[in-house]
């Protein structure tokens, strides 16, 4: 079999790095926190942040192409990928229809992942499936078990809450990935108006 793995694909870097930036101009994220993926064409590599970026300066040398199989990576100054690598891969293993996934910690959302309050599911973005966005139980950022339960939770939701962490959504492309993080940001924030209009 030809492995294409030693060329990189402009093309998706390039969309990884907008998205950052959209994703950092939008306050969507905190610090170093998030991170963001994009499968190729081939379904056997994908993009990804590497760990401890900043999404303000990403550039596409922060963007580490991994083979989804064993994990095995190219990278310039000795940049490793994102923490959550494994989650990326479980979500691409388990659904045939994604292409892209985008964590972040919007403040909203990841307030509601903090508190005992559920957050429920407005108009919006498609179809309404059940009362609440689906919520993760807490495991450490970055393990597999984290890795393991959000890619299961994944199997068919396109966006959850991971308890004490933040958000995660899947999707088609980059953009409808990216959209799923603004939705969820923007139902948090209402709902929490709505919660303070009442009291
Ligand atoms: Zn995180």
């Amino acid at each position: 079999m030809i492995d294409f793995g030693d060329i990189m694909d402009n093309n998706i870097i390039e969309k990884i790095v907008k998205t950052a930036h959209h994703i950092y101009d939008k306050e969507m994220i905190l610090g170093k926190a998030g991170n963001i993926s994009i499968l190729d064409e081939s379904k056997q590599f994908m993009y990804i942040t590497a760990s401890g970026t900043d999404f303000k300066s990403l550039s596409h040398e922060d963007v580490i192409k991994v083979n989804i199989n064993d994990l095995s990576y190219t990278s310039v100054d000795n940049k490793v990928p994102s923490m959550e690598t494994n989650l990326h891969v479980g979500v691409y293993k388990n659904r045939s229809d994604v292409n892209s996934v985008v964590h972040v910690h919007s403040p909203y959302a990841t307030a509601f992942a903090f508190s005992n309050k559920k957050l429920r599911q407005l108009e919006g973005f498609g179809e309404i499936t059940g009362e609440y966005i689906t919520e993760v139980d807490y495991y450490p950022p970055g393990s597999k078990k984290l890795a393991k339960y959000a890619s299961d939770a994944l199997k068919n939701e396109d966006k959850v809450l991971l308890k004490d962490h933040g958000v995660i959504t899947v999707g088609k492309n980059i953009d409808e990935a990216t959209l799923l993080c603004e939705y969820i940001e923007g139902i948090a924030k209402t709902q929490y108006i709505t919660h303070v209009l009442n009291l």
